[in-house]
């Protein structure tokens, strides 16, 4: 069995950086290194939103190609890795034990906030991969329970990654990779980057009292509540390190961290 696995916050971006070649996507090349291979790994997609929680339960996911009026090369992309139904009953088991229903389903499997960035940081697609879903009606606290309720997998050198981004707002996207960030972009960006360092979950949980950055930086909150998961499973002393911290297309935050 692996040892014990850190956690994973990646900012995805635009989809074609599937296909891209930048700052971003260098980054994501390089975390395997220093990460011991894991068991398996279970995305939390800002992209699969449901009513309850889900979980992939096949041995075989598909791929899905989930965007529109993207470049055909982009369709071309091929991540298929195995998934692990075993593991996908067990999570369901484990979790039905502390009263929280978590349903396995096979008409998923792995979106583009998966395949998107485990295409650079693992693309020999040698590890199963599963995906969880969100629950649509929780509230913010809800998911950062469940998130707790989920870090035995850890132990079980299972390697958890949450995929969205901090700052996701498609209507301020600057036309450029690198156009200049919105200037409330970056202060939401800061606001909770410094909030994880100092371990002030609660200002995570409640991301909204941090004003008009917060609106205007998460119109939706689907892309940011897979950061509530990855926070839940820091334990105590536990470092954060940033990855990557860049804003790209003014509005969109490519944030990574690891934990642990
Ligand atoms: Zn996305």
């Amino acid at each position: 069995m692996s040892k014990k696995q850190p956690v994973l916050f990646i900012g995805h971006g635009n989809p074609m950086n599937a296909i891209s070649d930048n700052s971003f996507t260098k980054s994501l090349k390089k975390i395997s290194e220093n990460i011991e291979k894991p068991e398996a790994i279970l995305v939390i997609s800002a992209h699969w939103q449901t009513r309850g929680t889900s979980i992939t339960a096949s041995d075989n996911p598909r791929q899905i190609y989930d965007f529109y009026g993207f470049p055909e090369d982009l369709y071309r992309v091929v991540y298929n890795p195995k998934g692990k139904k075993e593991l996908s009953s067990y999570i369901v088991k484990a979790l039905n034990e502390v009263d929280t229903t978590v349903i396995g389903v096979d008409y998923w499997g792995l979106d583009h906030g998966s395949w998107a960035v485990l295409t650079h940081i693992y693309p020999e697609a040698d590890i199963p991969v599963l995906q969880l879903s969100l629950d649509a009606g929780l509230d913010e606290k809800s998911h950062y329970e469940l998130g707790k309720k989920l870090s035995f997998l850890r132990d079980m050198g299972v390697l958890v990654i949450g995929s969205g981004n901090i700052v996701h707002n498609l209507k301020e996207m600057g036309r450029e990779t690198y156009s200049e960030p919105h200037p409330w972009a970056v202060e939401f960006d800061r606001y909770i980057s410094e909030s994880i360092i100092a371990g002030k979950h609660e200002k995570l949980i409640s991301y909204k009292k941090a004003g008009e950055c917060s609106e205007l930086s998460l119109p939706t909150d689907e892309h940011y509540l897979p950061l509530l998961y990855i926070a839940a499973m820091q334990n105590e002393g536990e470092k954060v390190e940033f990855l990557f911290d860049e804003i790209h297309h003014s509005s969109l935050s490519m944030r990574c961290l690891k934990i642990g």
